[in-house]
């Protein structure tokens, strides 16, 4: 068999993240990138970026553990290099406060990020209406430098990138020997995920410089994460709502959400508003799959449905990936040696 063809669909976080994951693992691959959209224009653009990880029910939370190491191990390579403006990849310290102590004092993730501990009650005066907190130090990417600079690590790779949406994965059969599927919520339609469905979100990226430290109401639903240049205001969980159409009353209760959390934020500038559909799903899909249709069979691996937490393990589910492509590719080995 010739040098095994893939074409990996979608351009956000997690499709960029796979294909940089297989060419690095399989240089000998030619690898192309589908995708509708590029950055700025997908749901990973929307996001703010930190890892901090959202649990997946379905998944066991040390799968869900080492897909969370593997890619703080990662980012933290990068927020040490020369790279690390460019990517757009930083430290960031702060805290998670609770208005009631939370279940797990100490998260599953809680020794992976960096100097992980109680807040004294001297720090918990800063938020009169939080009796219990969480400090740490984690990472974030500003996700549009971090897309484009794993686009241009595609392209030094000899990875090509087409605008194209596809309607179905036949479609690139003849041509590619293996399709991996990372369209995000865009899996809904291509591959008819009915467990898929859209968790709205809407943010604020605000001109504050002065802000420096990360804030998260440990509910989720308020959140300020500075990033190089901007910082991100949050947020909102809607379930099943489809719109991307920002919502001014929602803005203005996002924004006092904040201002009760950090106070300064009243002088904050120039905002901008955005929204974000979350790929949710009880777990992410990471699976193989063969399709056959008339006798003829596609070789699929998908990677689609991170939810709330695409930055906080894309590397771990990318390095997943691969290794399932790496599965294809010598399943396709063996029944092209078999037909000799
Ligand atoms: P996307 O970024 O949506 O990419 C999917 C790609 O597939 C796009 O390029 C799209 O154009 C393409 N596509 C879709 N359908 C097709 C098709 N039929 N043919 C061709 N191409 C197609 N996560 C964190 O870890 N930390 C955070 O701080 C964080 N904050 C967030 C804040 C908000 C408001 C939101 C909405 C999300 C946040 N997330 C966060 C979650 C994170 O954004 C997602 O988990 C992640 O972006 C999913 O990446 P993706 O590549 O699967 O999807």
């Amino acid at each position: 068999m010739a040098a095994p063809k893939v074409a990996v669909l979608g351009a956000g976080v997690i499709g960029l993240s796979t294909a940089l994951c297989i060419v690095e693992t399989f240089p000998s691959c030619s690898v192309a990138v589908f995708s509708d959209q590029f950055s700025p224009n997908t749901t990973s653009d929307v996001a703010a970026g930190i890892l901090i990880p959202h649990t997946y029910p379905g998944t066991l939370i040390h799968v869900q553990k080492q897909w969370f190491k593997e890619t703080f191990t990662y980012l933290f390579a990068i927020s040490n290099s020369a790279e690390a403006s460019e990517a757009g990849v930083h430290l960031i310290s702060g805290w998670q406060v609770f208005k009631d102590p939370p279940k797990e004092e100490f998260p599953f993730w809680s020794d992976v990020v960096l100097g992980f501990r109680l807040m004294s009650k001297a720090e918990l005066q800063k938020f009169p209406q939080h009796q219990f907190g969480q400090a740490f130090t984690t990472l974030k990417c500003d996700c549009a430098p971090y897309l484009l600079w794993l686009e241009k690590r595609l392209k030094a790779n000899g990875v090509q990138m087409f605008t194209r949406k596809v309607a179905d994965l036949w479609e690139l059969q003849g041509e590619y020997n293996l399709v991996v599927n990372c369209v995000g919520i865009g899996a809904h339609q291509l591959v008819g995920d009915e467990k898929l469905f859209p968790v709205r979100g809407q943010v604020l990226k605000v001109d504050a410089p002065w802000v420096k430290n990360f804030i998260r109401d440990g509910d989720g639903s308020t959140y300020i994460y500075p990033g190089i240049h901007r910082v991100t205001l949050g947020g909102t969980r809607e379930k099943g709502n489809w719109s991307l159409s920002p919502d001014p009353g929602t803005t203005k209760d996002i924004f006092d959400r904040c201002c009760s959390l950090e106070p300064s934020l009243h002088g904050a500038q120039d905002v901008i508003v955005r929204v974000g559909l979350r790929p949710s799903r009880d777990c992410v899909r990471l699976q193989r799959e063969v399709l056959s249709r008339g006798g003829v069979k596609l070789s699929v691996v998908h990677n689609y449905g991170h939810g709330a937490g695409g930055f906080s393990v894309h590397r771990g589910t990318a390095k997943e990936a691969a290794r399932l492509v790496g599965d294809c590719i010598a399943a396709l080995q063996g029944s092209s040696r078999a037909k000799l």
